[in-house]
């Protein structure tokens, strides 16, 4: 079909079925290249500190899984590893402050 201009309103309408069609390929055509420049970037990034790049070494402390750079001392973790360690610190009646107010930053209203 033609994106010429239609003559009927039955052409009128497939004509904006089409480019309705087109919109949505277009759109998923984006996700899809979205997707694969996260992959890419995954990829490239996986278990590399992001302060210095150098590669990270998993370590475990109990039932915490810590990402550690031997080059620049860093250390992460993410927020299950924190609720771990407030877990393990709450059977011990243990406070955590620290740990709950990095918690407190990625939750949600
Ligand atoms: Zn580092």
């Amino acid at each position: 079909m033609s994106l010429d201009k239609p003559s009927k309103p039955e052409d009128e309408f497939f004509a904006a079925e089409e480019v309705e069609a087109k919109r949505k390929l277009a759109f998923q055509q984006g996700e899809r290249l979205a997707a694969q420049q996260r992959e890419a970037l995954k990829q490239q990034h996986w278990m590399k500190c992001p302060k210095c790049g150098l590669d990270l070494h998993a370590l475990d402390e109990g039932q915490v899984h810590l990402d550690t750079c031997f080059n620049c001392h860093g250390v992460w973790m993410d927020a299950a590893e924190l609720k771990k360690r407030k877990s393990e610190a709450a059977h011990q009646n243990r406070r955590t402050p620290l740990i709950d107010s990095i918690i407190n930053l990625f939750k949600r209203d």
